[in-house]
């Protein structure tokens, strides 16, 4: 068994994760493609690129990814440090000079006596797994060779996906004053049904159905908000995007542009149901599914978009119910590369069928630079104490560590609190989803707080935010 750990990936999630691992006194073997081969999305040959937006979001503690930021902060995170130091005026937000971040990343990297830095691009991880211990972490962009031997390992028909993701709201930000829950033809008015039967109906179906939530629209609601959706602003693509992007999934304001019924015909079709304030069929309706097992969040469905995040807010809040709408998520669309770690890993982003490897960064199904840095330190922190473990049962052979080792093998893993970001974000992304899609921070993944529902959102946040901070273990630090 080899005395280091080998990462692929020096993007965020792995020059993270090497840093952790180092901090505890093991070697790292971090291998690199760049500077010999570039992803379509990355040009700069330093480690730990940022790909797009400088942005690594809000740094308030009332912000899901703020707290998460924090959380990092007392665990020690090397990059969110960096980011810290790097940052530029950005208001609430944590900004970075881009150049600078990956720039100081990759000196403090290099100047690591325990790190030695390989720019080769690895095709086969089952080769170093048998000899010890890999965290992959090659992002969404995962190069070609590798991700076909990823496939074969984890047993998966596909693995590029089109992030076609739609937005997702909190459901306290809907106004339930104009939407109402159900499913599609079970609320259409019957026949023989009064107008107040068919109230009542629905009233109790309301508590049986909550997995959606429909907003009707009127005519004029609906000719505005269109009128809106085909002007507004879209963020520019790559060039490799504009060949692939429309394949598997068309984004809504291209649909809207086909024509001025062409959404009423398709996502937003009004058929099966009746507007319960008019007791008639509405003219356009928009549907929301719900996204977690709180049902705290739902997504619009068939919303999938490439409209800018300002335009997102703007156009889609002109939906009636949606006018105070608050976006956990927005809706984006780039290629990605992640795996069903919902069936495949567990809350130490370690694959259950190979315990010699691990996963970490966007390709396990987070989403967002801060979530990306997030699972590498969790995924680091556990390599080193999978090794020490493997280490003190005098494993030499790989091969054996391919199973489960009971309680002993359990508690030398560090699972952190479902309370902390850090600890809901591995457990959303290791429990089994059928409809498995990347996560970013959000309040949406925390357990909800005991008691009566505080109904001022910064408070109740505020709130969410004192109990991670209690419950997040620091106990082991160094
Ligand atoms: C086009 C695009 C735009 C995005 N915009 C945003 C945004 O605005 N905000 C945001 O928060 N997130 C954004 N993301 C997501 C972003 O990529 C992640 O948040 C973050 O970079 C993921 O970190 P990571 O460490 O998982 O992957 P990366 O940072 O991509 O690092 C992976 C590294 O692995 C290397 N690599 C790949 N394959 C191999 C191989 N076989 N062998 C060796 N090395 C390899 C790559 O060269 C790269 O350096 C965007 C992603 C894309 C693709």
């Amino acid at each position: 068994m080899n005395k280091y750990i080998t990462i692929i990936g020096g993007g965020l999630a792995g020059c993270e994760a090497a840093y952790q691992i180092a901090k505890r006194g093991i070697k790292v073997k971090l291998y690199e493609m760049k500077p010999k081969k570039f992803s379509p999305a990355h040009s700069n040959k330093d480690l730990a690129e940022i790909v797009c937006s400088n942005s690594f979001k809000s740094n308030l503690l009332t912000n899901a990814c703020g707290l998460l930021k924090e959380e990092l902060r007392r665990l020690d995170s090397l990059l969110i440090k960096i980011a810290d130091e790097t940052s530029v005026p950005a208001g609430q937000a944590l900004a970075v000079d881009r150049e600078e971040f990956s720039h100081k990343v990759t000196e403090s990297i290099k100047n690591n006596e325990l790190i030695e830095i390989i720019n080769e691009e690895v095709t086969d991880i089952e080769d170093i797994a048998k000899e010890g211990i890999v965290i992959v972490a090659t992002g969404p962009l995962t190069s070609d060779g590798l991700a076909k031997q990823i496939q074969e390992i984890t047993g998966q028909d596909k693995l590029y996906f089109y992030d076609a993701a739609a937005p997702i709201v909190s459901k306290d930000s809907i106004n339930f004053y104009i939407a109402f829950y159900g499913d599609r033809y079970s609320q259409e008015k019957r026949k023989e049904e009064t107008v107040e039967q068919w109230k009542k109906r629905l009233e109790k179906q309301k508590s049986e159905e909550q997995s959606y939530i429909n907003l009707p629209m009127s005519k004029e609601e609906y000719e505005r908000f269109w009128q809106e959706l085909v002007n507004a602003e879209v963020v520019t693509l790559h060039e490799f995007e504009k060949r692939e992007i429309f394949e598997g999934c068309m984004p809504i304001e291209i649909m809207a542009k086909r024509g001025i019924d062409t959404l009423r015909f398709g996502p937003l079709k009004p058929v099966g149901f009746d507007d319960p304030r008019t007791a008639k069929r509405p003219y356009a309706l928009v549907q929301l599914r719900q996204d977690d097992k709180q049902a705290s969040i739902y997504n619009l469905v068939g919303f999938q978009t490439n409209l800018k995040y300002g335009e997102q807010k703007r156009v889609f809040s002109m939906i009636p119910g949606l006018e105070n709408a608050e976006f956990v998520k927005y809706g984006v669309m780039h290629r990605n590369t992640y795996i069903n770690s919902s069936k495949l890993l567990d809350e130490t982003y370690n694959l259950k069928t190979n315990k010699n490897i691990y996963f970490a960064g966007q390709i396990t199904g987070v989403e967002g630079y801060v979530e990306s840095i997030s699972s590498g330190l969790v995924a680091g922190i556990n390599a080193v104490s999978k090794l020490q473990y493997f280490e003190k049962r005098g494993f030499g052979d790989g091969e054996k560590n391919h199973g489960d080792f009971g309680n002993e093998e359990k508690n030398s893993e560090i699972v952190f609190s479902e309370f902390t970001v850090i600890g809901a974000l591995a457990k959303y992304i290791s429990t089994f989803n059928e409809k498995f899609q990347p996560m970013n921070a959000n309040f949406g993944i925390l357990p909800e707080l005991e008691g009566k529902k505080i109904k001022d959102k910064r408070e109740r946040y505020m709130k969410l935010a004192e109990r991670s901070l209690e419950n997040l273990n620091t106990t082991f630090l160094i």
